[in-house]
């Protein structure tokens, strides 16, 4: 029911064409896979069927009697935010303007997945809902300011500016609930490609839902309108190792920002068979690890031990 109401089972899809030789299906707006596919066939000649529209959500059944119950797997993390709207409002006595984040898997039958963990039938994401007053100025000033933030937080935590820009879409290629909407795009190997969105989403949500909110006097009821920041954490962080990845001579350094590095220090004892060092590395091991993640290593030389941390991104070692 929460997919019929937030329009996904309608709107969420994909326009394809179909191979009239092989059935294979192509989105219909991919001109170079298109071409690839007609070279694919020689010399022979290709009908395509007219585009038609392809629904992304990912069909299961459920139940133990016949005729199993048709659900779907969430094709975004978005809705649980509005189904829970009231009681996070009811029970954390939120005033607007508040957000309500949150990080999990969404599924999508999605036709071509690829180019690494970009695109994938099972992903993870992580996303705000931040509610304001329905009101025209602060609906702009609001989303104006969460692009920002949002572009500057991925080059804080160590992607290159210059691999990054702002697309600000065309009406017509608007997600059915957006009023605006910007991607985030980074310069990726295959192309600049988007890994988050931010969207005003109007009051699109609340009002199908039937949701409204009430000021804390009583005075004053509305439905909200909702600024959306959505990225895509296999995506982000796909980025994230392309721009910290260099090669120097033979040796590969991950430099990752502290804050997402796996392990932030390594301890080595200088010498694995001097009982004193060992101690004392283990001190340090066990006094850092109440507050830190971090890898110990006593094999090979302290060399080979530096190099193998420099893989992983460590920042600190001891
Ligand atoms: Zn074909």
């Amino acid at each position: 029911e929460v997919w019929k109401v937030s329009g996904h089972l309608d709107a969420f899809t994909d326009p394809l064409i179909e191979c009239k030789l092989c059935h294979q299906r192509i989105r219909a707006d991919n001109n170079n896979e298109i071409k690839e596919h007609e070279k694919s066939h020689k010399e022979k000649n290709i009908d395509w069927t007219k585009p038609k529209s392809f629904n992304l959500m990912t069909e299961v059944f459920l139940g133990v009697t016949e005729p199993k119950q048709k659900a779907y797997l969430r094709g975004e993390i978005t809705q649980g935010v509005f189904v829970n709207f009231q009681n996070v409002v009811d029970s954390s006595r939120v005033k607007i303007p508040f957000g309500i984040a949150q990080i999990g898997k969404a599924f999508r039958n999605e036709i071509t997945p690829g180019n690494f963990t970009f695109r994938s039938r099972e992903f993870e994401q992580m996303e705000m809902e931040y509610f304001i007053k329905p009101d025209n100025e602060e609906g702009q000033k609001l989303f104006d300011y969460w692009k920002n933030e949002r572009l500057n937080w991925y080059v804080k935590l160590g992607i290159k500016k210059e691999n990054l820009h702002l697309r600000d879409h065309e009406e017509n290629e608007r997600a059915h609930y957006a009023k605006y909407a910007t991607d985030i795009e980074y310069n990726s190997p295959f192309g600049w490609k988007e890994f988050e969105g931010i969207h005003h989403r109007g009051d699109w949500d609340l009002g199908r839902h039937k949701l409204t909110y009430k000021d804390s006097d009583g005075k004053e009821e509305y439905t909200p309108w909702v600024i959306e920041t959505s990225g895509g954490v296999d995506r982000a962080a796909l980025f994230f190792l392309i721009d910290a990845y260099y090669e120097e001579n033979d040796r590969v350094i991950l430099k990752l920002h502290p804050n997402i590095a796996p392990y932030k220090v390594a301890v080595f004892p200088l010498l694995a068979n001097k009982e004193e060092l060992v101690k004392k590395a283990r001190e340090i091991y066990q006094t850092l690890s109440r507050k830190f993640y971090v890898s110990w290593d006593d094999r090979g030389n302290i060399g080979k031990r530096y190099f193998s941390q420099d893989e992983i991104g460590t920042p600190w070692c001891i």
